[in-house]
């Protein structure tokens, strides 16, 4: 039986048993890798990282899609930049959102995730609503004249393509892109085993924002504890929501979720003392 073997840590290593495998090809940008484990049901992998398994990625998907959308309460326009399973744009689009548009630099990972990750995109793809572009999200953030109220940046690790979306001027062009009032959210690592991600993200995304922060989530599969998300915006007010405000949005919704509820979004924001120290520089 053969076995995939995380090598993101040169100490660590996650392994899971390949019990069917489904893909595995170099695309033009990666190395994508599709299997099936006994625990975590379909996985999938881009240059030896896990990206997402269908066991856990509710977890990233609520936390990334509905904290942002819910903050702001008057969303149309979404960018979505990856995100090539499809799972944040089918999260995304069960709000009453006018359009998303979705840029993936590889078009690989969209066929074979709605190939053989069906239950990610769920149908999100063929959604009327939604403009996909197949380009460098870098690019097209600092191309484009369109204004959107949140962008969340669904990306790799900084390794390879996904380098690219964790520099100054990707956050510098992202905020250009936004509306007034709108959110930044950026996937930002596991700070436990990550800590250099989170320092950098803070000085590269604070001189850009009125209030540049972090929120975090538990998702086993990106091991080492808590994931970060990167938070950006010039309305300080946002992360701040009143419960009752936030509850009475979810109710409104209707959305139907697994990990998130407004008390999950508030808690969000709270950052363990080891995350203030290592942003406060003292450790
Ligand atoms: N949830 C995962 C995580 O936290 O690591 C990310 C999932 S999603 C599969 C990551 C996506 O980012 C991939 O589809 C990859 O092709 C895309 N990507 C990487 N670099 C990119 C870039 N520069 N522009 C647009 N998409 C990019």
């Amino acid at each position: 039986m053969k076995h995939f073997k995380e090598t993101l840590y040169d100490s660590l290593y996650q392994e899971f048993r390949i019990d069917k495998l489904y893909f595995e090809s170099r695309t033009d940008h990666q190395h994508l890798m599709i299997f099936h484990n006994a625990r975590l049901g379909r996985v999938m992998t881009l240059d030896g990282i896990v990206q997402t398994t269908e066991a856990d990625e509710f977890i990233y998907h609520e936390m990334m899609s509905h904290v942002p959308l819910l903050a702001h309460g008057q969303v149309r326009h979404v960018l979505i930049i990856g995100g090539g399973d499809g799972a944040m744009l089918r999260e995304v689009l069960h709000h009453p959102v006018a359009q998303v548009t979705q840029v993936e630099i590889d078009q690989a990972v969209i066929e074979m995730a709605r190939q053989y990750l069906p239950n990610h995109s769920a149908g999100a793809y063929d959604d009327p609503r939604l403009q996909l572009i197949i380009a460098d999200g870098m690019n097209f953030v600092r191309d484009t004249d369109d204004r959107f109220d949140v962008i969340i940046c669904d990306s790799t690790d900084p390794i390879g393509p996904g380098e690219v979306l964790f520099s100054e001027d990707f956050y510098a062009q992202a905020k250009r892109c936004l509306a007034p009032g709108g959110i930044l959210v950026t996937q930002n690592g596991v700070p436990f085993l990550q800590p250099d991600e989170l320092n950098t993200t803070a000085q590269r995304m604070g001189p850009h924002f009125i209030d540049s922060s972090f929120y975090c989530a538990p998702v086993p599969t990106y091991y080492g504890g808590h994931m970060a998300f990167g938070w950006g915006t010039d309305n300080r007010t946002l992360r701040h929501v009143e419960l009752p405000v936030l509850q009475a949005r979810f109710e409104k919704s209707g959305l139907q979720t697994r990990y998130y509820n407004p008390a999950i979004h508030q808690a969000a924001f709270a950052l363990p003392q080891y995350m203030l120290e290592s942003l406060a520089g003292r450790d």
